[in-house]
Order: C-alpha cells, then structure tokens, then sequence
C-alpha cells in the first residue's frame, strides 16, 4: 500500500502497512510477545540463513507487531521502508550513527530539538565528528556552511518553541549531488501536515510518543526513508538494541489508527487559540505557523496541509505572573511532551530550561513569561474559553 499515492492518510492511518487478515481471523494485530523464535528443525535454520526463506529469528532483530508500525509509518510518509525503535531519541541517535563517521561534518538549525543538540554537539564532538549550528530557518547560512566532509544535515519543521519552518524544499535541492543526506525530525508536524520525503528529504524521523501514539502512554520512535537507508538503521538497531517493545508497538499502531483525526482537531483548535490570544491585551506576542504573523507562515503554506496543535505565546507578566496564568487554566495539564489527547501546557523557563538564570534564558530568547500550549483533542470553544478566563483572572 506505500506505493500507493492517492490513498488519503485517514484511509491509511487505519489501513496502510497492515495485511488483511491476522491469525484466528482476528480483525486486529495480535501482540506477538516473544523474545525469541523457534525453528522446525535444521534444514529450515540453514534455509533461513542461507536467505531462501524469509522469517524472523530473534526478538532485537524484528518482531511482527513492531513491523506493522514500521510498514504503518512507510505508508503514510510514503517511503521505501522505515524502521522503529525504543524512543524517538533512539531512533535519532541510531540514524545519525548510521550515517557519519570520524572526520564527517554535520550541520544543523540552532533550534533543533535540545537532546539532538546535545548529541551532535557533545557526544559526537568527542568521536571527531564536527558541526556548524546555522541560525534557525536560515537556509542561505546553512548552504554557506555546507563544506567537503559535511555528510548530514538535520533540520525539525515546525521547531520548538517558536515553530520555525526552513525551506525544506530547498534545504534538499541545496543537499542533493552533493552526497549530504537531509534529515528531518517531522514529530510536529505528522505525516498528517507533512510529508517530507515528497520534497526530497531523504530521513524522516519522529518521536511517536507524540502524535503518532498520541495518548501520553508509550514512547517510541521511526525513522522512514529509502530501504538502503533504512536497513543500515535497522543494521545499528539490531547492536545497540533499542528496540520497541512488542506491547509498545502494539499502542503505537493502535494509536496511529486515529492520527488523522486527532491532528485535524487538534490544527483547528491550535489555530483558534493562536488567533485569540494574538486578539487578547493580555498576550505580548504568538508564535504560531498558521498566523499570517509568524514569519514562516508563507514556507508553512507552501509545504503544509496543517499548521499543528502547538500555539507558543508571551504573556504580559514575569516569571511569577506567567505562572498564575498557567496555574489558572483548568483543562491543560502542567507536562513536558506534546501530541496527545490530553491537552498540555508548560513554562519553558521553569521546564526544559530550569537549570538556566533568567540572563541565560534570556540569551537563546526563553523569556521568562513564555509559555507551549500543545492541544490535545478537547471541545475547542472550550479550550479557548478556559485560556480566555484564565487570563483574565489573573491580570
Ligand atoms: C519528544 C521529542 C523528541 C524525543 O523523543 P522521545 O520519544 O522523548 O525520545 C525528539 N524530537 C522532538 C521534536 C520531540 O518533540
């Protein structure tokens, strides 16, 4: 079904990757919970290893519940092949491994993902790999940095918290000839708003502890591409063993079933608290790409169906202020994380970036009264109504 481009990713979200039937004629995927596989005796073992027949043999090199969410993943990102693993950090750590070498160069934007930061530029550093971090969406500085070793580049769209959109189309165009492979960390946006690899992006990965398992319940990642790609991935998985769980597996592909749905809500009720805020005195400023104020909005429209269920604002007040207001909403949760039903909203000051002095903070533009609103799939006036109260209360 991944060949098969007219295919609308509602239909595949419930369909795509998955067999007809299943043993016992049960309508849906059994959890294959083994470690291990046997053989009926030792003409099939050699047959196995001599690559006539096709099966599996061991619990870190592939079960079949985790093979649905990778044939599920391929279908709707319309890829060769994908592979998945035990978190969406696995899964990224894994392919840029897969990927580089002593002597290579990696460059990525400023506002990648902070744990990917984090890797290139700390672990990787100490293997001699180096890396140019290029200013976030700017794309003429990224092709600037672009030097003979440079063998990835790794881009997010939208990045957090500000939801920046670089020009993917011809972040690959810059790429392609050149024998750097393009990257992309698509978790925001879902195969739903996004499809990479059809712009020429040669790596998708996500964090399907987001949108994609979209409950809060489970972590995992996928990493989709070309097959060539992807078996060198699975080749690494198979070492380091961050594997997904079979149960795991089973609550990602059970939740991919309604991404479509969920992420259609959640871009329409990310989109009206976006352009309520923007209208409340109480609110500085909003960053979101579905705003004609945010300063991607156009790259967003061009390569996105949807805009996502993440809305970042400033509040009018201080650190304390700020988390009267957050502390006043009633139904966002206060967590990390994002993408699931559940609606949640945090304080990067006082979350990821707690560690940081307000000066610090304040020089990689976390302001103290900065606050992630990620939707989950509640009622949207009401969604809208809570936030609106909140603010006023708190004035
Ligand atoms: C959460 C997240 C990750 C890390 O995923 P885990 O599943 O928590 O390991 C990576 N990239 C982005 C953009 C994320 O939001």
């Amino acid at each position: 079904m991944s060949d098969d481009n007219d295919i609308s990713q509602k239909t595949l979200a419930v369909h795509g990757g998955e067999p007809r039937t299943y043993p016992y004629d049960a309508l849906v995927a059994p959890i294959t919970q083994t470690a291990t596989y046997s053989f009926a005796d030792t003409a099939e073992l050699i047959a196995y290893f001599e690559g006539r027949k096709e099966r599996e043999e061991y619990g870190r090199y592939g079960n079949p519940s985790v093979r649905l969410v990778e044939e599920k993943l391929a279908a709707l990102e319309r890829t060769e092949d994908a592979v998945a693993f035990a978190s969406g950090m696995a899964a990224i750590t894994s392919t840029i491994l897969a990927l580089v070498k002593s002597g290579s160069h990696v460059i990525l934007f400023a506002d990648c993902y902070r744990r990917t930061r984090q890797f290139v530029t700390t672990f990787l550093d100490r293997f001699g790999v180096s890396n140019t971090l290029v200013p976030p969406a700017n794309v003429e500085a990224l092709k600037a940095a672009i030097r003979p070793e440079t063998r990835l580049v790794i881009a997010e769209a939208p990045t957090n918290p500000y939801q920046t959109i670089p020009d993917l189309e011809q972040v690959a165009e810059i790429c392609r000839g050149k024998r750097v492979k393009t990257l992309i960390d698509s978790t925001f946006a879902t195969p739903v708003n996004f499809r990479p690899a059809s712009y020429g992006i040669d790596i998708v990965v996500h964090s399907a502890t987001k949108y994609l398992a979209g409950h809060n319940d489970v972590l995992g990642g996928v990493v989709a591409g070309k097959a060539g790609i992807v078996s060198l991935v699975r080749d690494l998985r198979s070492v380091f063993g961050a594997c997904l769980d079979p149960h795991a597996a089973y609550l990602v592909h059970r939740g991919i079933k309604t991404l479509a749905l969920r992420v259609e809500q959640q871009n329409v009720s990310a989109q009206a608290l976006a352009e309520r805020l923007e209208q409340h005195p109480r609110v500085r400023k909003v960053w979101y790409p579905g705003l004609t104020s945010h300063p991607n909005h156009e790259t967003a429209k061009r390569l996105m169906t949807g805009f996502g269920g993440v809305v970042t604002f400033e509040v009018d007040a201080d650190l304390h202020g700020t988390s009267r207001f957050v502390d006043a909403c009633r139904i966002p949760r206060i967590a990390p994380s994002l993408g699931g039903v559940e609606s949640l909203i945090e304080q990067p000051a006082l979350m990821s970036y707690f560690e940081l002095s307000t000066e610090e903070r304040e020089a990689i533009g976390i302001r103290n009264n900065l606050v992630r609103y990620a939707v989950g799939i509640e009622d949207t006036a009401e969604l809208v109504a809570d936030l609106v109260s909140a603010l006023d209360s708190t004035a």
